[in-house]
């Protein structure tokens, strides 16, 4: 298998340059915040959230049940397993619980709320996406399974039902298969570990239904590749927010017309936008996803049910 993502300083996207935004680069980007950049105390609460439907999550039948938590956190049934992706269910995505980006839409449900969960899935370390208060409570009780370097963070607090993947390794959970999948990312939670540890994206492939999550991703061509290997995808969920300003986050955000052509290239039926509505980390305004999403669904010929968003807290079964 080709190593071209690993490098002696860490991990790398294969398809950029080496030179990331630096230091430089961020205090620029905060010097020249635009004027409509949202505040917390405009966008607080006007979302609406409504409470889950567990009971609906248990149908595996002929479809897909799907609930969002907000932000990328999902809890799918596949094939009668249960599954999440980047859980977060605290207040704040950030070292400490009493500064940094708070949610201003709250989460649906308290997690002592959550039903049993067989496999979790983790796209990067960023703070949005690896939340340790959750992590901590899901604990021992799930199987983890986590991009390259990952594993030791976990270990280091005592959980060990953890599996660890390079890109294109894959295995087996019961009767589904799990396989870790590029993205075009970056890690790091502190000032010293840039990309010390992968970031990826994960297929999960059941007998009946297969599903694709892209974790956080620039646009590649990885998303073509994935489709021919493991494709094509019933249902998949994929950032449409924290893409602005453009100079700053285009090679590690989508816009959501970029992730409607990775909706194309991945060969999804169906796909839910997520990364949006929770948490302030970039300059668009909070609708701006959905109205762009609308727009670029008309402009690229996507039928409306296609590539769809759910409320904070609504179940939806995929058929
Ligand atoms: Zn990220
Ligand atoms: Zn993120």
């Amino acid at each position: 298998m080709e190593k071209i993502h690993h490098s002696e300083k860490g991990f790398r996207n294969p398809q950029l340059n080496p030179t990331n935004h630096g230091f430089k680069d961020i205090i620029k980007w905060q010097l020249n915040k635009p004027d409509d950049v949202p505040k917390y105390s405009q966008v607080a609460d006007v979302l609406p959230v409504v409470k889950p439907d567990f009971l609906l999550m248990e149908n595996s039948g002929n479809g897909i049940p799907v609930t969002w938590f907000g932000h990328s956190s999902l809890l799918l049934n596949i094939d009668g397993i249960k599954i999440l992706t980047d859980p977060m269910f605290s207040e704040r995505c950030s070292p400490v619980q009493w500064a940094g980006p708070k949610r201003y839409t709250i989460c649906p449900i308290d997690i002592s709320e959550l039903p049993d969960v067989d496999i979790v899935v983790i796209s990067h370390n960023h703070y949005d996406h690896l939340d340790k208060k959750t992590v901590k409570y899901l604990g021992n009780n799930v199987k983890w399974f986590v991009p390259l370097g990952l594993k030791k963070w976990f270990n280091n607090m005592g959980i060990t039902n953890v599996t660890e993947l390079d890109w294109w390794e894959r295995k087996p959970y019961k009767n589904l298969s799990i396989v870790c999948t590029p993205a075009q990312h970056f890690s790091g939670r502190g000032l010293f570990d840039r990309n010390k540890t992968l970031w990826s994206s994960w297929a999960i492939l059941g007998e009946k239904k297969r599903f694709w999550f892209s974790g956080d991703t620039g646009y590649s061509s990885d998303f073509k590749k994935i489709s021919s290997e493991l494709g094509p995808f019933d249902l998949a969920a994929i950032p449409i927010g924290a893409y602005e300003p453009r100079w700053f986050m285009n090679p590690m955000h989508v816009t959501p017309d970029q992730a409607i052509q990775i909706h194309l290239d991945i060969k999804s039926k169906q796909t839910i936008g997520i990364h949006w509505g929770t948490f302030i980390l970039t300059d668009e305004p909070i609708f701006e996803p959905l109205e762009l999403l609308d727009k670029y669904k008309i402009e690229m010929n996507i039928p409306p049910g296609e590539f769809v968003t759910l409320k904070h807290g609504e179940t939806r079964i995929f058929e």
